[in-house]
């Protein structure tokens, strides 16, 4: 799912119709709830667009209808283009908010904030002879290993001594743990989360490789029953996680904008920065928008209005210029955060620190 995400965002960052026709559709909608939206955003794109493009409206809508068919529940994004010939999609665990938005080119904000907010990452609850490890992305869990061993009964009918089966126990804990650690060495390039009851979870530290021990970002001590609960505070732990990023994020943007060091901010700067590739990580206010328009073709991107473009003089799509800047700082591997400062919001909404100047 996590590399679904990723690859999913990547791909769609590279998506747009060089004639700025609006001929993508985007959907983001819970299956519950969205028919009465759905039914009446597609009424209202019939008839507002021009007949070239509604006969390729009406056939991506056809072309998602397929796609819904197979989703009596839950939480689906939709990304077509019947004219390139192009359909995608994604259900996720996460609720959404019902969006149908008809462009030049995928909507992906929604995507790239859920991808910033729900951090994948793994967890492993363990005692002596039993272990699960949980793969979690977008909020969901992905895969779940048991591993057990029969310590005791293994080892009870060679009717030997008191001490000699304590050390044979000890051997066997061992050989299990370690069965674990290799198990998870092959399992995650995430954080890990480690819990379980009592000492045990230190005798697996001690087995676990540099590399591994320090993905874990955090340990919960907890009874091998109470997996429920530890979902739930795993979720949490992550949630507060992300907060913290995107705080640090901050600090340090404000730390190289002091020192007039590897960093920009406000929309001309990073727009600029951004389509040279020089953004490492672009901060962006939650919420913000602001109206600018594109030129697919010349792929210039500038705030305000303009029908028609200056440069080539081909049609321009309006924009969303903060959706361009995403799709920019995507196609060249930026890290994203989200953040709801007030500091970012006064230095122009957006902010970014670089890889070089
Ligand atoms: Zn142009």
């Amino acid at each position: 799912m996590k590399d679904n995400l990723n690859g999913l965002i990547r791909e769609l960052s590279e998506l747009y119709d060089s004639n700025s026709v609006d001929s993508y559709i985007s959907l983001y909608v819970n299956i519950n709830t969205f028919r009465n939206f759905f039914n009446r955003r597609i009424r209202a794109c019939r008839v507002i667009l021009k007949r070239d493009v509604l006969k390729n409206f009406n056939k991506t809508i056809d072309d998602i209808e397929n796609i819904l068919k197979n989703f009596p529940s839950g939480n689906i994004v939709i990304f077509a283009s019947h004219k390139h010939n192009f359909i995608r999609y994604i259900s996720l665990s996460v609720e959404l908010q019902n969006l149908l938005i008809v462009d030049s080119s995928p909507y992906i904000r929604p995507l790239a904030r859920i991808q910033d907010e729900w951090e994948s990452f793994t967890l492993i609850l363990i005692n002596s002879n039993y272990a699960k490890i949980f793969s979690v992305s977008v909020g969901k869990i992905d895969d779940i290993k048991k591993l057990t061993t029969d310590i005791i009964n293994k080892h009870k009918k060679g009717g030997c001594s008191q001490a000699r089966f304590n050390r044979i126990r000890k051997g066997a804990i061992n050989a299990f743990l370690s069965e674990v650690a290799n198990a998870l060495q092959k399992h995650s390039d995430d954080s890990i989360i480690l819990a379980g009851p009592g000492t045990i979870k230190n005798q697996f530290i001690d087995l676990l490789s540099k590399e591994v021990k320090d993905k874990i970002i955090d340990i919960i001590d907890i009874s091998i029953e109470d997996e429920k609960k530890l979902l739930k505070e795993s979720f949490h732990i992550i949630a507060e996680r992300e907060q913290r990023e995107s705080h640090e994020a901050v600090q340090h943007l404000k730390q190289e904008i002091l020192k007039d060091g590897l960093a920009v901010y406000g929309l001309v700067e990073i727009l600029k920065a951004v389509k040279n590739g020089q953004v490492d990580l672009l901060l962006i206010e939650k919420d913000y928008k602001t109206r600018g328009w594109v030129c697919e073709n010349c792929q210039v991107v500038e705030e305000g209005i303009s029908k028609s473009c200056p440069y080539c003089g081909n049609k321009t799509s309006e924009v969303d210029v903060i959706e361009e800047i995403l799709e920019f700082a995507e196609r060249t591997d930026a890290n994203i955060e989200f953040t709801d400062s007030d500091e970012i919001a006064n230095l122009g909404h957006v902010g970014a620190i670089l890889r070089f100047k």
